[in-house]
């Protein structure tokens, strides 16, 4: 067996993050687990062509993944900071970067790092 590379490293990791803030949002159903593999087979394609994106993988699987959702069901992930007002989706920051957050544009505000939404949203958000 070979060792696990750092590629494939940061791919099991980006899966494991996007499926935690899926399951976070209860919506890890069947398709949408094939959604971030199909994300995933993709990103090992555009890392092999420029491994210096290694780090960015994370960010981008949530990126995919919230664009079929959008497709499909609509948006996600919900913003759980503001209370009132049009339901809005949040946004990944940086697009292109390491160390993705979930970002609320209208609140201004870092909601969760990509990964930890099931923290962020499982207490009662104070508004
Ligand atoms: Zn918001």
């Amino acid at each position: 067996m070979d060792p696990i590379s750092p590629l494939e490293q940061a791919l099991h990791a980006a899966r494991a993050l996007v499926l935690s803030d899926l399951a976070a949002g209860e919506v890890a159903a069947a398709d949408v687990v094939s959604m971030v593999e199909d994300s995933v087979v993709q990103r090992r394609w555009w890392v092999e062509q420029w491994p210096d994106g290694v780090a960015y993988v994370a960010g981008l699987v949530a990126q995919d993944v919230q664009d079929a959702l959008l497709e499909k069901y609509g948006r996600w992930p919900l913003c759980p900071v503001c209370g009132s007002g049009d339901p809005h989706a949040l946004d990944v920051e940086p697009e292109l970067g390491p160390d993705p957050h979930w970002v609320c544009h209208k609140a201004g505000v870092k909601v969760a790092a990509v990964g930890g939404l099931g923290s962020a949203t499982g207490g009662a958000p104070s508004s």
